[in-house]
Parts: structure tokens; C-alpha cells; sequence
């Protein structure tokens, strides 16, 4: 018997040079192997008289070799065999190119199973290079449900499926996590099976029962993954915060808060003075002002003698929300400081040194906050702001500075809840579900290309009223094969030929961070008119003047991310306005578009948008620190998700604290995923 944690290459036929064929897969151990989980199944269980093949539809069957293969040597490099095989039905001419084992193993007068596809002309059926076994042998490639695995060069399907059947003879495979009751409830196989099955099922029905138990499980591992760190962070204690006074942090807004931001800081309020950790979501769509949320929870945390740390996913947002927060939050006596990539080494360390030193209150930074360097004096309240951006882990690493300190996490992008129990699952939420009082929705118009000179007329009309305009591209620059409009060249072409008379500027995700900041401050100061940009200004930025969004392409963007797009504009009291252009001739693409300029409920957007494309855009294209399901498909499985989270809820309460070997294995897997997601970050 081997172990789960034995290497590969314990396995006759995986030598050092197959091992690093693996590797390319991230298969090291046989759990790997056991876990690297086929893609797809053929079956070819099913042996079929020659006669009825059909054409070009590959299939099994059994026959005998009618004569003694030759091989003609054609040219340099191609030999082609030719041999008759025939079974009670029919004869069938079989050619192989190049393929001394076939010559060498079909003898005359013997039997095998073959798979392959016929090709009929009117000269008779003919069949090229057919797999075949002998009816003796264990079945392989024929006579079964065939797996396909995801493969790298290099590396055959064949080669794959002898790797695992061999792993699984020699060891046992991952143990059961699940207890019986649970398995029975919800019509689960048992592990063993399951794991045998994924790799050999005896049918396509079998195939996808093993299939089902494995997604079940992986999404059970999850939920009940978050469920104990739900658990186990409401068994903390913290001090409770005793200093309540908001009164000076109110008196110093610009503005009354709105009734949905007065709650949202009531409910925080609720989990600050509780003497357990928060861990607070604030979901509210874009231009709900989330920012003061986070403001007044810094105010309180400081005042309660902590620091606290705002992390951002973009250096623009960082540098925005420093603006903001440290004009609103010095005079009320709180040292605010930034940390991002882009200061110089010197800045950082002076930065940090203060941090560390607990001279700084409360900084705002980039992920450059998670960075080992940075130490604090005594982290009480971690925020992080555009949450979808970041994995759970990046929230926990920052986490890990502090003791125990307080969360409160903030996301613009409404998520639709099936995959609200994913990204938060171990969070209590508080949505924003008001917009502070004036803002009129943001007109959308969906146009082709005829009116351009429209599209111009407009975005000069609003900077000859004194206000700005954003115009988003979907690529940086010009790619010769999409034709696409290319934020780099576009800039050009309206500073030149369209606008000379405005001041136009350019800002993409390619650029330094200090140029970006450099473009983004001078916007912020009506410094330009109009702002060729790509989706990096998607996330965040908040400048009230722009009242004018022109989306290039947009059937390239997502729902969600026109949504977050859009929500740039309509910020300040005047009008504003959203045009999409589209040379997409798609009726479903332009059908998509035309709903999204009727709405402006992000929820709805959000449901539409997962239904259309899948969850990939909802978690940003890092992806990061999100677990890395093996089977489970985010896209197809959420239904699955819901059931496992249920169970998982019902786990917790019956079995949270045994330690039956079931338990134990599943808190050991728990403890793998979550560790897996982190091996994503960089
Ligand atoms: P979010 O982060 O939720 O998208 P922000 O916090 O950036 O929104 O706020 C959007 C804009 O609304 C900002 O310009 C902010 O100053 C303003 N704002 C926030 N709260 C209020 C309010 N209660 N009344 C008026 N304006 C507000
Ligand atoms: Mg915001």
C-alpha cells in the first residue's frame, strides 16, 4: 500500500522526466492524481455489429483479423499498414499510418476490440487508425466509459488513465467526510465509490453520480469552512468599544447621511461595542456612499485608542479615498497616512515606521498594507473597500496584523446571493439600499457607429457647460486582430482631429501608479475635459463633475461591469448621461445592451450578468484567494452550492465539535482548501 502523500513517481512508468509532465498539471502526489478529475467520458461500453456503424461516428466492436497486415514503405516518413478484419455482419478494411505496433500485434485469425470512426466512400467502407485491445486484457480505451483528462504536452489521455488506475490500486482515496445521515438525506455516493467511479464509472449514469457527489463535496468542505470561521471568530473576545461620540464626526459632514448609511453605522455600532470581533459586509451599488461608513468606523475605532486600515484594490481608489478621509478626519485630531507601490522606498519605510511606531491612526493603502514590512501598533479595524477585488485570504492576511481586530468589509458590485454565500459566506451583511437625495438616474442610450458625429457633439456640449467626460475603451492599445477601439490611439485621434480645443487625457491600467495618480488628480481638479480611459477607472473613482460616459464597445464589457462603469458618472446634482456603442450585430448581444439601458438596479444587472456569462467576472479577473474548486463549476453547480451550504449548516450543528474520523478528515480537508486558495495569490 502506498500513502496519499506518496509522490508519483512511486508508480512503475513515472520516472523524473513523466513526473515534470505532471507537475505541468500540478499532479506532485497520488491525491493529486486521484483528484485530477477527467473533463469529459466517451462511451464506448457499447460493441457494435460492423454493419451498423455509421459514418464518422467512432464506436466499438469486435472483430477478427482476416489477413496477415502489410505495410508498404510510401516514402521517406510514411508506412501505412493495411489489414481486413470482419465479424459475423460485415468485412472492414482497416489502414494505419505509421504505426509499427499495429503491424506487429494484429495477427491473423485472432480477435480484438477496436474503436474507431468509418469513412464510406462509394469504393466501400474503410477505417483509419483505430485503437484496439485484445478481449483478454483489462479494458482500457475500449469497452468502458472512457475518461478524458485535462492534459499539457506531452503527457496522453492513455498515460493519465494508467497513472490512476494505478494510484487507486494502491492507495485508498481520500476518506469519507460526510457521516451516513447526511449522505442518505441527499442521495450522496459514499467516497470510496465515488472517487473509484469519478476515474472508472460502469456507466455514463455512474460517471455522473460520482460527479455530483465530488461538487457536493467540494462545496461542502467550503461552506462548512466558513461556517467554523464564522464560529469560531464569534467565540473571540475583544474589549467592546466604550467611546461612542459620533457627534463631532456628524458635525464635520458636508452633508446629512442618509437614512441607509445612518443603519449601516448603527449595525457596526452594534458589532463594535459587542465585545466580539465584527465582521461586517456593507453591499451597497455604486455612488451609495460607502466611504463615510468606513469613515465613522475609523473615527470610532481611533477614538477607542486603535489604528485601522482602509485597503483598496487600485492606487487612484487609495490616493481618492486619502483625499477624502484625510480632510474629513485631521481636524477631528486623526493622523492619516497613505502606503502604496508607488512611493519611494524612503516614503515607505518613513511610512511604515510610523505605523509601526502607532503615530499613524488610521492608512489607507493598496495591497502593499499585506506586505510583510508592514507592522502595526495596535490594528483594531480592518476595512477593505471594493471587497469582490480581494480574496478572502488577502482580508485575513491583513487581518493577521492585528489582534483579532474588527472587519468591516465594502463591495459596490451587488452579487447576486448564490454567490453572495461564496465571497462572504462568513460575513453579516448590511446593504445600502438608498442613494443620497438629488441624484437622478443615468440616462443610457445604446448607438451604432452612424452617430458619431452626435457622440461628439454631445461630449462638447457638456464641457462647453463646464462639466466632464469620461470615454472607456476596452483595450489599451491597437491589436491588429479586434478591431477595437484602443484607449491609446483613441486619445490621440480626439485630442487631434476631434477636439484640438479640449483638453484631452489618457489613463490605463499599463501605466506607472504615479502617472495614473498624476491623470487621475488632474481630472479630479477639472484639469482635462475628457478622460480616454480603460476599465481601471471601473472601480471607485468619484469625481462629481464628469456627467458624461461614452462606453466604446460595449458589448465587450460585462453587465456588471458596464453597471460599475455607468455608476462613475450621475455622482453630483447635474444630469448625467451613458452612451454605449456597438458595432455588434448580435441580436442577443444587442438585445443584453438595450436591457441594460433601461436599468439601473444593480441586483438585477447582477442576476442577468451571472446568468448570461457565469460568475468569472463577479470575482474580478485575479481571481485571487478564491478556493480552487477541482470538479465544481461555479458556472453550472450554484444549485449544488445552495444544498451543500444547507448541509453544511446542519453539520456544524450536529457535529461541529465531534471527533469522529469523519470530522476529523473534514476539518483536515477544510484546512487544504483554504490553504490552496492562498497558493493562487502572488
Ligand atoms: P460608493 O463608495 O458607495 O460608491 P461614495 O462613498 O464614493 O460612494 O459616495 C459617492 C458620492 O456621494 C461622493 O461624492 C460622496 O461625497 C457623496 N455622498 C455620500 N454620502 C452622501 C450623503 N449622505 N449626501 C450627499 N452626498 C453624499
Ligand atoms: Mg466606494
Amino acid at each position: 500500500m502506498a500513502k496519499l502523500s506518496d509522490p508519483i513517481t512511486v508508480l512503475s512508468g513515472i520516472g523524473p522526466a513523466k513526473a515534470k509532465q505532471f507537475a505541468a498539471l500540478n499532479i506532485f502526489t497520488l491525491e493529486d492524481l486521484i483528484c485530477h478529475f477527467p473533463r469529459a467520458y466517451e462511451d464506448r461500453t457499447r460493441l457494435i455489429p460492423i454493419e451498423k456503424l455509421e459514418t464518422d461516428c467512432p464506436a466499438c466492436f469486435k472483430a477478427t483479423v482476416m489477413n496477415t497486415p502489410r505495410t508498404a514503405h510510401i516514402r521517406k516518413g510514411l508506412d501505412l499498414t493495411k489489414v481486413q478484419v470482419a465479424d459475423h455482419t460485415e468485412r472492414l478494411n482497416l489502414t494505419f499510418f505509421n504505426n509499427k505496433y499495429a503491424a506487429s500485434q494484429l495477427q491473423y485469425g485472432k480477435e480484438y476490440i477496436f474503436y474507431g470512426a468509418v469513412s464510406g466512400d462509394f469504393i466501400g467502407y474503410s477505417m483509419t487508425n483505430p485503437i484496439f485491445e485484445t478481449p483478454d486484457s483489462a479494458p482500457l480505451t475500449t469497452r468502458r466509459v472512457l475518461p478524458i483528462y485535462p492534459l499539457t504536452a506531452g503527457l496522453s489521455n492513455n498515460a493519465v488513465l494508467k497513472a490512476v488506475r494505478q494510484a487507486l490500486a494502491l492507495c485508498d482515496p481520500p476518506a469519507e467526510i460526510l457521516p451516513p445521515e447526511l449522505r442518505q438525506q441527499y442521495g450522496i455516493l459514499p467516497a470510496e465509490r465515488a472517487y473509484q467511479a469519478i476515474h472508472e464509472p460502469a456507466s455514463m449514469q455512474e460517471a455522473e453520480l460520482a460527479k455530483k457527489r465530488l461538487i457536493f463535496e467540494e462545496f461542502f468542505i467550503f461552506s462548512a469552512g466558513l461556517a467554523l470561521i464564522r464560529a469560531s471568530r464569534a467565540e473571540k473576545r475583544t474589549a467592546p468599544y466604550v467611546n461612542r461620540d459620533l457627534t463631532p464626526f456628524y458635525n464635520a459632514l458636508p452633508f446629512r447621511l442618509t437614512n441607509a448609511q445612518q443603519r449601516a453605522i448603527d449595525d457596526l455600532c452594534g458589532d463594535l461595542f459587542r465585545g466580539t470581533p465584527m465582521n461586517r459586509l456593507v453591499q451597497g451599488d455604486v455612488g451609495s456612499g460607502k466611504t463615510m461608513v468606513a469613515a465613522a468606523a475609523a473615527y470610532l475605532a481611533v477614538k477607542n485608542g486603535h489604528q485601522a486600515a482602509l485597503m483598496v484594490p487600485t492606487e487612484i481608489l487609495a490616493e481618492q479615498h486619502y483625499a477624502t478621509l484625510s480632510k474629513l478626519l485631521t481636524p477631528l485630531g486623526i493622523t492619516v497616512c497613505l502606503l502604496t507601490g508607488s512611493l519611494t522606498p524612503k516614503q515607505k519605510r518613513q511610512v511604515r515606521e510610523s505605523i509601526e511606531a502607532g503615530q499613524t491612526d488610521l492608512v489607507i493603502g493598496t495591497h502593499a498594507l499585506v506586505s510583510e514590512a508592514t507592522v502595526f501598533f495596535d490594528l483594531g479595524l480592518v476595512i477593505t473597500d471594493e471587497q469582490h477585488r480581494f480574496g478572502v485570504d488577502q482580508r485575513s492576511r491583513l487581518s493577521a496584523k492585528g489582534s483579532d481586530p474588527h472587519l468591516l468589509v465594502m463591495s459596490a458590485t451587488p452579487i447576486p446571493r448564490t454567490l453572495a454565500l461564496i465571497m462572504y459566506g462568513d460575513l453579516e451583511v448590511t446593504v445600502l439600499d438608498e442613494l443620497p437625495p438629488g441624484r437622478e438616474p443615468v440616462d443610457t442610450f445604446l448607438v451604432n457607429e452612424s452617430y458619431r458625429a452626435r457622440i461628439n457633439a454631445f461630449i462638447r456640449r457638456h464641457v462647453s457647460e463646464g462639466h466632464q467626460c469620461y470615454v472607456v475603451c476596452p483595450a489599451v492599445e491597437e491589436n491588429g486582430e479586434l478591431d477595437l477601439k484602443a484607449a491609446e490611439t483613441w486619445a490621440e485621434t480626439l485630442q487631434k482631429t476631434v477636439f484640438p480645443d479640449l483638453r484631452v487625457a489618457l489613463l490605463h491600467g499599463q501605466m506607472k501608479g504615479a502617472d495614473k495618480d498624476a491623470v487621475m488628480t488632474a481630472f479630479a481638479r477639472q484639469e482635462a475635459d475628457v478622460l480616454v480611459a480603460t476599465t481601471v477607472i471601473e472601480v471607485g473613482v468619484d469625481v462629481p463633475n464628469a456627467t458624461l460616459m461614452v462606453i466604446e464597445d460595449a458589448d465587450r464589457f460585462g453587465l456588471s461591469q458596464l453597471h460599475q462603469l455607468r455608476g462613475r458618472v450621475g455622482r453630483g446634482k447635474a444630469k448625467s448621461y451613458c452612451i454605449l456603442t456597438s458595432h455588434n450585430k448580435n441580436p442577443e448581444t444587442l438585445q443584453r445592451l438595450k436591457a441594460f439601458c433601461k436599468t439601473t438596479d444593480g441586483f438585477r444587472i447582477a442576476e442577468e450578468d451571472l446568468r448570461l456569462r457565469g460568475p468569472g467576472d463577479f470575482f474580478g479577473s485575479r481571481q485571487s484567494g478564491l478556493p480552487v474548486f477541482r470538479v465544481a463549476n461555479l458556472n453550472l453547480d450554484l444549485q449544488t452550492l445552495k444544498t451543500a451550504q444547507e448541509a453544511s449548516v446542519q453539520w456544524i450543528e450536529r457535529y461541529g465539535t465531534s471527533d469522529t474520523p469523519e470530522a476529523e478528515a473534514l476539518r483536515r480537508r477544510i484546512a487544504e482548501l483554504f490553504r490552496r486558495a492562498q497558493g493562487t495569490m502572488n
